[in-house]
């Protein structure tokens, strides 16, 4: 079923609220990455902390064609594709080949090469192109307890690249049960290893995780809301962004999660953990309620250090395609504080992941072998 029909058929069994809403080289010393990655802010208007150069069947943007896209009026990215890959199941679909993961029943499943294709097309670019993108790794599966090992692996053979890991997905409508292997759960011993892992070298970390199930009940607790605190609690040394407020395709209404969201970030054990507001839908749906967006500005005024701006597009071909959620979120802008404005779409950015550069490079200075000339 395709995202549109998807849409149609829940208002049909008269769902009219959520159908209008949530749909989803070797060394660089430290000191010479920094350097590299002076771009003066003010010459643009964002910095993107979430973007898929690369769509589910592994298909994208030529990182080339993508710096043009970005031009003057987006000055840094995040760099990472999308870990699972769909699979064509002829038994299923025949000759359709299904790009989406609402196009066929067919699983998906991890696709570690992401990791390499992302790292070669950073280092196939000049060293002040380069600066303007934080590469995240993504390529593992967040339920085996070998994840962590990946993630070292990546940064060993690809020293110098990485600022991250992630987006990777833990809950997510309809993605979950598809994945072949069966799905994540944020009560798993692996992504514990995982953050602990993330948290020891310095990694940023951009998990996707929906608060709650699909369609589920109004007033009722979010499903997932007690395991994800939990979770953040049990890793106060790692740098965590939750991905679109915690919000899915399906959800409560966003004016709860405001709600929830100004919960965590008033509770000191959380200190550790951030929002992107990325994801068109989210955008929509803020942008629907006015309401909400109120609520939301009012959260973000009163923590501005706390979230960060994300387009969440995937494998886009212009810039006015891949600027559309910033324009969506005027309603927004206009609500906020200048300065805390000017930190959302971009402070934030700049602090969190200069600082995810400065460590993964000073643990990989401890911990990879320089190669023999
Ligand atoms: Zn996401």
């Amino acid at each position: 079923m395709n995202s549109r029909r998807f849409r149609l058929s829940i208002f049909r069994i008269g769902w009219a609220v959520l159908a209008a809403g949530i749909s989803c080289g070797w060394f660089i010393t430290a000191n010479a990455r920094s350097q590299s990655a002076a771009v003066v802010s003010n010459e643009h208007l964002i910095h993107d902390a979430h973007f898929h150069i690369t769509n589910y069947i592994q298909e994208g943007t030529d990182i080339r064609d993508f710096l043009k896209i970005m031009g003057t009026r987006v000055g840094r990215a995040v760099l990472f594709g999308l870990p699972l890959q769909q699979e064509w199941s002829y038994e299923n679909s025949g000759d359709f080949a299904p790009t989406y993961y609402l196009q066929t029943d067919a699983p998906l499943y991890y696709y570690s090469f992401t990791d390499a294709y992302i790292a070669m097309a950073y280092r196939s670019l000049s060293k002040e192109q380069q600066g303007r993108f934080d590469p995240m790794i993504t390529g593992f599966n967040p339920a085996d307890m070998y994840a962590a090992d990946h993630v070292r692996r990546v940064l060993e053979t690809f020293p110098g690249v990485f600022s991250g890991i992630g987006e990777f997905t833990i809950h997510k409508e309809f993605v979950s049960a598809k994945i072949a292997g069966g799905p994540a759960s944020l009560q798993n011993r692996a992504l514990s290893r995982l953050l602990d892992f993330a948290g020891e070298v310095g990694l940023v970390v951009l998990i996707h995780s929906d608060v709650d199930v699909p369609f589920a009940k109004f007033g009722s607790e979010p499903v997932y809301l007690a395991q994800m605190k939990a979770l953040l609690k049990r890793h106060p040394k790692t740098t965590i962004i939750w991905a679109h407020l915690g919000l899915g395709r399906v959800v409560r209404p966003v004016k709860d999660q405001a709600a929830i969201v100004d919960g965590i970030l008033k509770d000191p054990d959380f200190n550790h953990v951030y929002f992107d507001i990325s994801w068109d839908e989210v955008a929509k749906y803020l942008g629907a309620a006015p309401d909400s967006t109120r609520l939301m500005a009012e959260t973000i005024n009163r923590y501005p250090a706390r979230f960060l701006f994300g387009t969440d597009e995937v494998a886009p071909d212009s810039q006015e395609k891949y600027l559309r959620i910033y324009e969506l979120y005027r309603p927004l802008w206009s609500l906020l504080d200048k300065e805390t404005s000017e930190r959302v779409r971009k402070g934030n950015y700049e602090r969190i992941f200069d600082e995810g550069r400065r460590r993964a490079r000073a643990w990989e200075t401890g911990h990879v072998r320089k190669p023999r000339d």
